[in-house]
Order: C-alpha cells, then structure tokens, then sequence
C-alpha cells in the first residue's frame, strides 16, 4: 500500500491523521488557522515553516510526537518559551514539539520545592513561589522559557547564593528518544540528571522541572543607574575592586547601552553612550546603600534604584525585548575584567549599529563556582564573568551589520588572554563547537548521548553527537 504524502514536506497523511487521533492537544499543518502563529519565535531573524507543530496537552502528547518524529525520520524541535536566540526552537521541513500549553506551575511551600512543566515561562514560576515568599534561581527576564534556560545553566539574580538554575534542581521528568518517559533525579537515573544540568535539550523532551525553593523578598531593593559611558573606565574599575568583597546578597550585572530617546532620561543624554548598574540586593533595606555605595557615588544620568518586589524586578526588562525585533547575541567568559577588557566594551558599545543594543558584562561566581566542574555537566564555574555582545535592532537591511558588530566584538574578545568558552543560553546561532561550551564533561556527555539518544534525534541545540561523531 503506497501512503498518501504531504506535497510540501512529504509526511505521510495517514501518518499525520494517526497522530491527531492520539494526541489531546493540536496538530497544525502550514494551512491550518495557528500555524503561522506557533511557528513564530521571539526572534524576528527566525522565519522558518516545520512541516508539523504538536501543540502538546501533556506527556503522553510528547510522547506521541517523539516517536512520530523517530519514526517518520524527521527533524525534531523543542520549543520551550521560544526565546533562544539561535531559533533552535523550530526548522525549516521538521517536526515542533511545541510545550507552551504545558506551562503549569506548582509550589510547595511546606516542601520548599516547585513543579513546571516544561513550557513554563520564569514570570509563570515567579508569580507562584512568591505567593510564598519563596523562589528558585531563575534568569532576569520573565518571559524567558524555564527549560531552555535551566538545561543550559541559568544565571540570574540569585545564582551567586543559589547557583545556577540547573543548581536548584531536584528532578525532571524526560521523555527520551525510545519514547520512554524517566524521572531523573540524584538517585534516579543519576547519569541522565547529571547530563540534563547543563547538557541543554541533547537528552530528550523535559516535560517537568522540579526546584528548590528560598525565602526571596517579597521585597526586594532594585539597582539601576545610568551613568555617562566616559566614567566607565573608572566604574567598572571600583566595581571590579567591589566585586572582591561583596556579599552573595548582591547580585549586579553592569552593561553598557544607549540612553533611550524617552522620558524619564534627561533629554540631553539622549542617545549617548552609558554604562548601567542593573541589580538586587536582598537583606536589611537600610545596608543597601552601604553595600552598593563604592558603586553609585558621583552624579548619574538617571537613578532608578529602590525598592520593588521582586516579581516586579524579574518583569523590568521584559518590554526590552519584544517579540518581533531581530536579535543576535553570543557570550564568552572572562577569568578577569581587565582594563583591555573595559576598554573592548566602551569601544565596541560606541560603535554599535543599533542604539538597542548593549554590551553586558554578567558577574558570576559565588554558589555558581561553589559546585565543582564535573559534579554536573555544566562545566563553565570557575570564570568570574561573562561577556554578551546583545546585537537587538529593528530593521531587516540592518542585519548584516549588526550581526558584523556582534562577530567583530567577539572575535576581538577572544583575542585577549582573559576569555575562553562558550555559555549555551547566549549562543549565537549555535555555530561553535559544542566542546567549547563543555570542556572537560565533553567526553561524558557524548557517553550518555549515545546511551539515551543514539540516532541523534535531540540535534537542534548545543548538539553533542553520540559515539563522538562528527
Ligand atoms: C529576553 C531574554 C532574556 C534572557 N535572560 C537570561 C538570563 O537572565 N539568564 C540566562 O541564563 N539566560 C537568559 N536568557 C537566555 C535564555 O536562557 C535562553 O535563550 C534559553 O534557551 C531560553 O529558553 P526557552 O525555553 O525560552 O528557549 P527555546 O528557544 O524554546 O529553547 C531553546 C532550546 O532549549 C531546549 N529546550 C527548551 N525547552 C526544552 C524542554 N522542555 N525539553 C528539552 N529541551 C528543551 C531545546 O534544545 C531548544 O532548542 C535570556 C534570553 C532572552 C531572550
């Protein structure tokens, strides 16, 4: 029997109708109502048309969909929340699993812990574990996807007390390439736990995600000062001296930008060049000052610290970063924020094509460098700082140049003695080798790889191929 196939992506109808009897959940082909929609990331630069997207209800659709991409030898995405900026999330002919439905959210209070599904956004955790006073060490944009930032790592405000995303979790729930659904824990499937903090999508479908919980806020003291980028050198120096001393309460993440062409900013300064003090400290309000004092003497463009909850933080920036602009970002780490490094950002800052873009400088450490290289598969700990060349920009004749700044700036970076590495959650368009990102776990990864995964159908991520395959 000959089976009738789809003109465009040659799936089998029969296939494709077998499929929607299984699932609870949305089978969408490119002429369907909502196709267009769920096909649509975050990142504008990302325009491609899957054969299939599975709207999945819950694990049994995953499951359904996994084996119906095994099985019709397509190529499988995993779309988290979508906002990975290499567009990972979706292909061009494959098969999206799409986990947006899956966004439910759980918090235990009594035993500090929080269940997500695999589609759940941090705002979505957030705004239940703080009913509670409570939360997990999440990214520092709510509309970031969990999963996609946790599997790869995950920095945020509170990494330097409670180490990465991937840090704070308990267990997850994976269905693997046999279809298979395993809970992964410390005493289940330890191999495929240690594989999954850090490791990214390489393993299989994580329908669940299962967190630690600390006593964060309610309130919380917000840093955000803009000053004139021709102090930077001086600031990031006080700060570097800072940073030695600071306690892991602080979290501060200076950029540098553009001063916005809006109110509040000072018309003056109006597009120049600045650096930004964006950050939280939790503990007595009244230390604040204190311990962010060697950082904001002086006269700032714009101040916009002091208290806030801290829900209201993890949103501030979300408007930042809309669905529908272009983006490309890639990261290095730093073993030092030298005077050459300062000097790079300031530069590359002033010259960049768009005034949306920034240069940030995250700080790392504390908890993070805490937990020992190979005791996860997140292997970047030891570095103090990360670099992340944001191109964000607005016009589609401006991709060439904004993308040029982001590879100049980078390739500058790399030539300095300081940086090396690689982080999976700023990855450009995933086109470095995955070893980069890895180091020294390379080897055991590409070991679990081929015992969970030796077709290589988990490949449109940071890929490690089973069997040390090209
Ligand atoms: C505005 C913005 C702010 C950010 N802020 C931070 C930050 O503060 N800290 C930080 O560390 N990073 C940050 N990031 C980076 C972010 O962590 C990554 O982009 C992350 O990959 C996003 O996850 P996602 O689920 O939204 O992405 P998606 O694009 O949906 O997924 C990315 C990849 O992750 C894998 N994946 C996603 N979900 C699953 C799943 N359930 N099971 C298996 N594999 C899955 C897949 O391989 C997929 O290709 C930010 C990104 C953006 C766009």
């Amino acid at each position: 029997m000959s089976l009738d196939t789809h003109p465009d992506a040659g799936l089998p109808h029969e296939r494709i109708d077998a499929l929607r009897q299984r699932v609870r959940g949305v089978v969408l082909e490119p002429d369907d109502d909502g196709y267009d929609e769920a096909r649509t990331i975050w990142n504008a630069m990302i325009d491609r048309a899957p054969a299939l997207v599975v709207q999945c209800a819950g694990t049994a659709d995953v499951v359904a969909a996994v084996e119906f991409a095994r099985e019709t030898d397509s190529e499988l995405s995993v779309h988290g929340g979508g906002h990975n900026v290499s567009g990972n999330a979706v292909s061009d002919g494959g098969v999206m699993i799409d986990l947006s439905p899956m966004d439910g959210v759980h918090a235990d209070p009594e035993a500090r812990t929080v269940r997500a599904g695999g589609g759940a956004l941090l705002g979505d955790i957030d705004h239940e574990t703080q009913l509670f006073g409570l939360a997990t060490a999440l990214g520092v944009v709510s509309e970031t996807g969990a999963a996609g930032l946790t599997l790869n790592g995950g920095y945020g405000h509170l990494s330097r007390e409670y180490g990465l995303a991937a840090d704070n979790l308990r267990s997850v729930d994976v269905v693997t390439a046999d279809g298979e659904v395993r809970t992964a824990s410390e005493d289940r499937h330890a191999d495929l736990f240690w594989a999954v903090r850090g490791g990214g999508g390489n393993f299989g479908v994580v329908t669940s995600l299962e967190y630690d919980l600390h006593e964060v806020g309610p309130e919380v003291s917000r840093l955000f000062v803009w000053y004139h980028a021709d102090e930077a050198s001086d600031r990031l120096a006080a700060f570097r001296e800072w940073t030695a001393s600071a306690p892991r309460t602080a979290a501060v993440l200076p950029f540098l930008a553009h001063v916005p062409d809006e109110e509040p900013f000072p018309e003056a300064s109006w597009g120049e060049p600045s650096l930004v003090f964006f950050g939280c400290v939790r503990g007595d309000p009244d230390a604040v000052d204190d311990v962010v004092g060697p950082l904001t003497d002086g006269e700032p463009i714009a101040d916009f610290s002091g208290r806030t909850r801290f829900e209201e933080l993890q949103a501030l920036l979300d408007e930042d970063y809309p669905d529908g602009l272009r983006y490309y970002w890639k990261s290095l780490y730093l073993d030092e924020l030298t005077d050459e490094v300062v000097d790079l950002l300031v530069r590359y800052n002033e010259r960049a094509p768009s005034d949306l873009s920034t240069v940030d400088c995250w700080w790392l450490g504390g908890a993070v460098a805490d937990v020992a290289p190979e005791a996860t598969a997140f292997w970047h700990r030891e570095e103090p700082f990360m670099l992340n060349f944001e191109a964000n920009w607005i016009d589609p004749d401006a991709d060439d140049e904004n993308v040029a700044w982001v590879r100049e700036g980078f390739a500058a970076a790399e030539e300095l003695p300081v940086s090396g590495g690689r982080y999976g959650n700023f990855p450009g368009f995933a086109d470095d080798p995955a070893h980069l990102l890895f180091g020294g776990n390379y080897e055991r990864l590409v070991d679990v790889k081929t015992r969970y995964d030796p077709e290589n159908l988990f490949r449109l991520n940071q890929n490690v191929a089973p069997g040390g395959a090209e």
